[in-house]
């Protein structure tokens, strides 16, 4: 006996009257069984490659309030794509934290988990170091400076499956305390304070880029040795609650030579930070590149009005880490417009570096055209594939 979720008619065993229909759809195929005996059956359904498309706490958050039609509509056609299973909207970790200053985030959550359908990315400094650690096996092998994307260094599972009738939830991240770390602490105001010096400087973008770089290589170690020198004096929480900036190092250190000496796995991982392995890791390089343009932006005059800049950057950290992490594994990237602006800039050249659409409330029409063209790419073949596993879905618009 199975717990049929769809009827389809008598059960071709027993001869029960409507009592065989669909149990469930498991990744590629339709599973059917039957309310009063035993007999089940299964049927295949083609392959999927499905689209990857990134909505930043901007575009999730007007569409919460349900004021904007535009939003309104692009939603409802988001949400009718990925029923089609055309489209994953995943949920991440920096939706949950950001979500977090909100005064209604319990709702707002909710109602991003209901976009993402239970798709979700690994957490922002999961995918940080699954980079890492491949681009430094690459740089120990030998290997020519050139970083191979794969969806695992962002997914936990194969997102190109047929979806079940029973979701999984997801976002589990608030209970790990930990997530909520450096981003918070490096508030804008720190970074408006900069822009003075900015302006009077005179390096290059690529000068600021191996800057940035640079600096970003010095806290994984600064946060490593910190924690090294609290294990030392014996403390003991410093392995529970050291910030997991400081874990880096010590994953990269998982894969050296046991045959050496610590010193040397040490020099190993510092001469790496600055191998062209370690620049194109696409986080490093994409969040190099934004603040490298930030900077030349500022040099050009923009930002001249403190409070505005203060104002307008409010969230910039948040979103800096949402795209460089995510955008270079997503086939559309929704950003705030200065962001967009930024990532269009031809220092950084998103869209051209890691093909990815990057649309904003300023492109809200292309972006409606783009999503269009998803469901005009669907073949009859996925179309009878969905009347199989899904009966009750309206195809139709
Ligand atoms: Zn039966």
């Amino acid at each position: 006996m199975a717990l049929v979720s769809h009827i389809l008619g008598n059960c071709p065993k027993c001869k029960s009257i409507a009592s065989f229909g669909i149990v469930d759809v498991r990744s590629n195929y339709v599973s059917k069984g039957c309310r009063h005996c035993q007999y089940k059956e299964n049927e295949n359904l083609p392959p999927l490659r499905k689209k990857i498309l990134y909505l930043d706490q901007f575009f999730l958050s007007h569409t919460f309030r349900g004021k904007e039609k535009k939003f309104i509509d692009a939603a409802k056609r988001i949400e009718n794509l990925a029923a089609k299973q055309l489209l994953i909207v995943p949920f991440s970790s920096l939706h949950e934290d950001e979500t977090y200053q909100w005064e209604r985030h319990s709702e707002l959550i909710e109602f991003i988990k209901e976009t993402s359908r239970g798709h979700e990315f690994l957490p922002d400094y999961q995918v940080e170091q699954n980079q890492l650690t491949k681009a430094f096996e690459s740089w120990i092998s030998g290997a020519p400076p050139f970083y191979k994307k794969s969806e695992d260094d962002v997914f936990p599972k194969n997102i190109h499956e047929w979806e079940s009738y029973y979701r999984i939830d997801v976002g589990q991240y608030t209970k790990d305390r930990e997530l909520v770390r450096e981003l918070k602490k490096q508030s804008v105001d720190s970074l408006v304070d900069i822009f003075d010096g900015w302006r009077a400087s005179n390096t290059t973008f690529e000068e600021d880029v191996i800057m940035e770089l640079n600096a970003s290589a010095k806290s994984y170690l600064d946060s490593y040795f910190l924690y090294v020198e609290r294990i030392l004096s014996g403390d003991l929480m410093a392995q529970l609650n050291a910030p997991i900036m400081s874990r880096m190092v010590e994953a990269l250190l998982l894969h050296t030579p046991n045959d050496i000496s610590s010193d040397k796995r040490l020099k190993m991982i510092i001469d790496f930070f600055t191998s062209e392995h370690f620049r194109l890791c696409p986080y490093q390089n994409l969040s190099a590149k934004i603040f490298a343009a930030l900077k030349l932006q500022v040099k050009q005059g923009a930002y001249a009005n403190d409070i505005k800049a203060r104002k307008k950057l409010s969230g910039f950290f948040y979103d800096v880490s949402h795209i460089s992490n995510y955008a270079p594994y997503c086939h559309a990237f929704f950003a705030d417009k200065s962001m967009s602006q930024l990532v269009a800039r031809p220092e950084v050249s998103l869209s051209k570096n890691y093909e990815v659409k990057v649309f904003s409330v300023e492109t809200m029409d292309d972006f409606l055209c783009w999503l269009e063209s998803l469901e005009e790419e669907m073949t009859e073949e996925h179309i009878m594939a969905l009347r199989k596993a899904y009966p009750k879905l309206v195809l139709d618009h």
